[in-house]
């Protein structure tokens, strides 16, 4: 047993999200994810070839020749525009870090990093920035701040827990974000999943099961800046629709099934992680992967254990 394995099979036995040996080769995933992109470039130069030659009439030829140039302009013009426009949207929306809470704690969440997230698997850097800026004391019931950053999951009242800090860490990594990126996250809870994504994503949108949970948590991301988080109280099952389609789905409650409608949700290229199993069953971490031609495949990750997903307000 590794150094690795043994560790993670103490968190077991603490309370209830673990992980233990994950089933290794998850590269060949990786490298799925830049299909769309890829493609966009052989369809311009694609374009590019078939543009029109020179046998044609000059006059014809002056034509379309300022044709193409209109073409090849307006696009640009409007892309400069709406880059722009993206760029202002993302300074009004990005997390204004002004709260007291970031500047407290700030070795414990160095250190949280260095020996709990950034030793395993868990290497993307923005995520490790992400999880060394998230006061998640912040996060915690009054009478927990102490434990805010040890190697475990916390009560956070109703039956729910805030996951152990290593998950969060390794689901958002195995997401791939970037500040282009729109993602969805079932289960709110503390709402320190949706801090850690909001971080790095563009914007994120959380649905929560339970409301006195889900108006604490929309309450703390506003008093902590999140202005890029929006969340409501509902049944995550179907999604937020009229949001999506997402980049990625980040699902933090086990459930029976991969529910069809998050799939539905899922952009081309765009990855989701949910916990698959039943509450007294093994449950395992599966890695959904919706290609840029709609494919869907899935591999299994880590073996964990979630709160159940459930279906009644
Ligand atoms: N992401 C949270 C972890 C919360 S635990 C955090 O960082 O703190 C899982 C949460 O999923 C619980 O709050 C639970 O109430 C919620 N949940 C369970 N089933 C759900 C459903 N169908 N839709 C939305 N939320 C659900």
């Amino acid at each position: 047993m590794n150094l690795r394995a043994l560790r993670l099979s103490v968190i077991l036995s603490v309370l209830i999200c673990f992980g233990c040996t994950e089933s290794g080769g998850d590269t060949a995933t990786d490298q799925g994810a830049s299909s769309a992109g890829t493609e966009k470039v052989q369809e311009s130069e694609q374009d590019k070839a078939e543009s029109p030659d020179a046998g044609a009439e000059k006059k014809e030829k002056e034509k379309e020749k300022s044709d193409d140039g209109q073409r090849a302009e307006e696009p640009a013009q409007h892309k400069d525009k709406s880059e722009a426009k993206e760029e202002q949207e993302k300074e009004r929306l990005a997390p204004t870090h002004d709260h007291k809470a970031f500047k407290e704690r700030l070795k414990e969440r160095q250190e949280m990093v260095s020996t709990q997230i950034q030793r395993y698997e868990v290497t993307g850097e923005k995520v490790l920035a992400a999880m060394r800026t998230v006061p998640r004391h912040a996060f915690v019931r009054p009478s927990d701040t102490s434990l805010a950053y040890a190697d475990r999951p916390l009560p956070i009242g109703y039956g729910q827990t805030i996951s152990q800090p290593f998950i969060v860490g390794y689901m958002t990594d195995k997401m791939q974000l970037d500040d282009k990126k729109k993602v969805l996250e079932i289960g709110t809870g503390s709402a320190y999943q949706a801090a850690v994504a909001a971080e790095i994503a563009y914007e994120v949108y959380s649905i929560e099961i339970l409301r006195p949970l889900g108006n604490s948590a929309q309450k703390r991301l506003a008093d902590l800046g999140y202005r890029n988080v929006t969340t409501k109280v509902g049944d995550g099952y179907f999604g937020w629709e009229e949001h999506g389609p997402f980049d990625a789905i980040i699902v933090t409650a086990a459930a029976p099934h991969i529910p069809p409608p998050l799939v539905k949700q899922l952009k081309p290229g765009g990855r989701m992680i949910i916990p698959v199993g039943g509450p007294f069953a093994t449950q395992y971490l599966i890695l959904v992967l919706k290609g840029a031609d709609g494919k869907v495949t899935s591999r299994q990750l880590l073996p964990v254990a979630f709160v159940p997903f459930t279906r009644k307000q």
